[in-house]
């Protein structure tokens, strides 16, 4: 009989047993992870580096099909509780244009800290057993079965994270437990992933890369985002990219046509862009349409830019109408692409939606039909943008079920 089992060893399941081992309470932990491997996901983080949290902490970092809870997320917790609980473990944080990240820049080395004080404080871990069931028995415990084990506990704690990003061993067997169980999910999308686009030349710009504002168009509105933008051989990337994909799911089929526009020089108006191509133009310096655009571009986006619009490389400058440079001018200041698909849940760094939110207690992670059964991290439907938003949910979600769970132990 344990005091409480943790289901999945990822980022929320281990800073969970790790807040519970540091807080020195005597009690019987046993985390049941189904792959051979724990934290993956959490050790391939931010690139590698670990990216925690961030110093810009608002509604508009979350989203969630219950408005309400990411307001009562963010009203009641800041990103100051991650770097007290990294203290704590021992692991120095940094900041860098508010993202923060361990000095050490290694994820794997974030993970492999968890595992030590867990250890140290006798925290079982056992690899290979996927949680296929739950049942509660006649004295109020739980029995915790895998495929091959069967086990007893008076609390659990479900960190079972998402399908997303099958390859780090994202997947739905813990939505499959506990729908068993009777417990409510949203609809669930992959997202946080490159966007992949209807564009035949876009092969030809592969390796670009743009500091850009990126608009999604959506009911009518549009939604911006800033950041660097990746060209691919088949679709867009980067981090602005990836926080649009969140609201790609969301949008009917015919309003994907033409949804994404790129603002390829954000620092440089309409009217100042069109003045310089005409300047050059008048000034004659340079005898072809490539040679204006390698003023503002690399040789390589710049042939990108008149592959789109049809215009031959070595077009003479005398030949350029006013409504061809508004064309090259519109392609610059408002590039357009078609999503081919809505999500890639290969490449999709989190889910969103999940377990219902009503289905806990908002404060203590707690199931409203189990007491005593926590769901926590991924699982939930709540979903950071890039910038550490998703490790800090996980980790304080984590924390705070166990700190609940732990009371009356
Ligand atoms: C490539 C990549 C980079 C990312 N970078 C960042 C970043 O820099 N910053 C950030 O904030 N977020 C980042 N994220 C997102 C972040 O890693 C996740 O949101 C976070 O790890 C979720 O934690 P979790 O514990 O809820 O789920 P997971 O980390 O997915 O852990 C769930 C665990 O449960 C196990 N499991 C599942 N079902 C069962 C079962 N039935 N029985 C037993 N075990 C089970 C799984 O094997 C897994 O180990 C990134 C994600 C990816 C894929």
């Amino acid at each position: 009989m344990y005091d409480i089992i943790i289901v999945g060893a990822g980022a929320a399941g281990l800073s969970s047993a790790t807040w519970a081992s540091i807080t020195k309470k005597n009690i019987s932990i046993l985390i049941l992870e189904k792959g051979n491997k724990c934290g993956r996901k959490l050790s391939a983080s931010g690139n590698g580096k670990c990216n925690i949290t961030n110093s810009i902490f608002s509604e508009a970092c979350y989203h969630s099909f219950n408005d309400g809870f990411i307001s009562e997320f963010v009203n009641t917790h800041s990103n100051s509780e991650i770097i007290d609980f990294f203290n704590k473990c021992g692991i120095m944080v940094y900041e860098k244009d508010n993202y923060f990240y361990p000095t050490s820049n290694q994820a794997k080395q974030v993970t492999s800290r968890f595992l030590e004080i867990c250890k140290a404080h006798k925290v079982e871990l056992e690899y290979d057993q996927c949680v296929t069931d739950i049942k509660v028995d006649n004295d109020n415990c739980y029995i915790v079965k895998t495929t091959d084990n069967e086990y007893r506990t008076r609390k659990v704690i479900i960190a079972s994270g998402s399908a997303s990003c099958p390859e780090l061993g994202g997947s739905d067997t813990g939505f499959e437990l506990l729908k068993k169980m009777g417990i409510r999910e949203t609809d669930i999308y992959p997202v946080l992933s490159p966007i992949y686009v209807d564009d035949k030349y876009i092969s030809t710009a592969s390796g670009v890369r743009l500091n850009a504002v990126v608009s999604l168009k959506k009911d009518g509105e549009l939604i911006k985002e800033t950041g660097q933008l990746q060209i691919n051989r088949d679709n867009l990337s980067g981090i602005a990219i990836m926080n649009l994909s969140c609201y790609l799911p969301m949008l009917g089929k015919d309003s994907l046509k033409d949804c994404i526009y790129v603002d390829c020089l954000p620092e440089v108006s309409w009217e100042e862009l069109k003045k310089f191509i005409n300047s050059q133009v008048f000034a004659h310096r340079v005898n072809n349409v490539l040679s204006i655009l390698e003023g503002l571009f690399t040789t390589q986006f710049a042939k990108y830019i008149l592959d789109r619009v049809h215009i031959e490389y070595d077009c003479g400058i005398e030949k350029l109408s006013e409504k061809v440079i508004n064309k090259i001018t519109s392609n610059i200041k408002k590039m357009t692409f078609t999503p081919i698909c809505k999500y890639d849940i290969n490449k999709s760094q989190a889910s969103l939606g999940g377990v219902s939110t009503d289905e806990i207690d908002w404060s203590s992670y707690e199931s409203l039909k189990y007491r005593g059964l926590y769901i926590v991290g991924e699982a939930l439907d709540m979903t950071g943008k890039c910038g550490g938003y998703n490790l800090m949910f996980a980790f304080i979600s984590g924390i705070n079920a166990i700190k609940h769970a732990i009371k009356d132990i």
